[in-house]
């Protein structure tokens, strides 16, 4: 059987996985308890009633709704749901309309530690981390956008205030401590340094 397309009003479409077949081994009946140990709430008492699907501001651009998502981790769909949670915005909207009182935004960041320890990042994920680690800043900064900020009369970017350096020593610092370059498989090296 092949993927089933759900088309929206709107014209988008989701591709369904439902119509896959999924044998045993693609099941880890652990994996709830899992999403527990990693900082998610119980997946087992969602309700299905997909209030979190219809309150997500980023709802019709993902391939699997929020609501599915947990759908996934309560039959154990560990390797279908993991790389599928990194555009989460982390707005808590879906917390605030959730029934069961689950916190679907804290269950988007567990199956992100998940996916991090398994190597599931995103590249997209891994360049903002190593901007981050450059510059202070998740984008990279260019002429154009210190200009920009200044016209606006936003705050100045880090790396252009007296001081930068010693700041940039000290997130060092705290990402090789904590290994957080080694987890993602970043480094703060621009190519060719
Ligand atoms: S926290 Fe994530 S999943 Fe929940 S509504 Fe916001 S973007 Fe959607
Ligand atoms: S709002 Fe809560 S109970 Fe309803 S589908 Fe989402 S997580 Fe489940």
């Amino acid at each position: 059987m092949g993927e089933v397309e759900k088309v929206f009003i709107s014209g988008l479409r989701e591709k369904l996985i439902e119509d896959k077949v999924i044998t045993e081994q693609d099941l880890v009946p652990e994996f709830a308890s899992e999403i527990i140990r990693y900082g998610g709430k119980d997946v087992m008492t969602c309700l299905q009633c997909g209030n979190c699907t219809g309150v997500c501001p980023i709802s019709l651009k993902i391939e699997y709704k929020t609501r599915t998502t947990i759908k996934y981790c309560q039959f154990g769909m560990k390797s279908h749901t993991l790389s599928t949670r990194w555009v989460c915005a982390t707005c808590y909207r879906c917390y605030e309309h959730c029934p069961a009182d689950l916190n679907p935004a804290e269950l988007m960041i567990a199956l992100r530690h998940i996916a991090v320890r398994e190597g599931i990042v995103p590249p997209f994920v891994k360049t903002a981390a190593s901007n981050l680690l450059r510059y202070g800043l998740t984008v990279k900064p260019d002429e154009a956008m210190l200009k920009e900020r200044e016209q606006l009369g936003l705050p100045q970017a880090a790396i252009t205030k007296p001081g930068w350096e010693r700041v940039k020593k000290d997130i060092n610092t705290i990402i090789e401590t904590t290994k957080y370059d080694r987890l993602l498989g970043i480094t703060n090296k621009e190519e060719g340094e």
